[in-house]
C-alpha cells in the first residue's frame, strides 16, 4: 500500500509541509514533522513543498509473506 514518509533525519522543522496539507494530516512533534497516515490522502503536495526533501511516497508493508 502506498503511503506517505518523512525522514525524521532530514526534517528540519519548517513546518512548510504542516502549512500546506489540505487535510491537515501533518504535525510537528518535538520539532519534527510527523504523519497521521488515517487522515493523509495521498495527494503528495507536500513532497515538493519540503525545503529538505524529506518527504515521499513510500511503497508500505501489506502483510502476508510476499508471494
Ligand atoms: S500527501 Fe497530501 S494529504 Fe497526505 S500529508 Fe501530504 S499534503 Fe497531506
Amino acid at each position: 500500500m502506498l503511503e506517505i514518509v518523512i525522514d525524521q533525519n532530514l526534517c528540519c522543522g519548517s513546518s512548510r509541509c504542516v502549512d500546506i496539507c489540505p487535510e491537515k494530516a501533518i504535525t510537528l512533534v518535538n520539532g519534527k514533522a510527523v504523519i497521521d497516515l488515517k487522515m493523509c490522502d495521498l495527494d503528495g503536495i507536500c513532497i515538493p513543498a519540503c525545503p529538505q526533501g524529506a518527504i515521499s511516497f513510500h511503497e508500505g508493508y501489506v502483510g502476508g509473506c510476499g508471494f
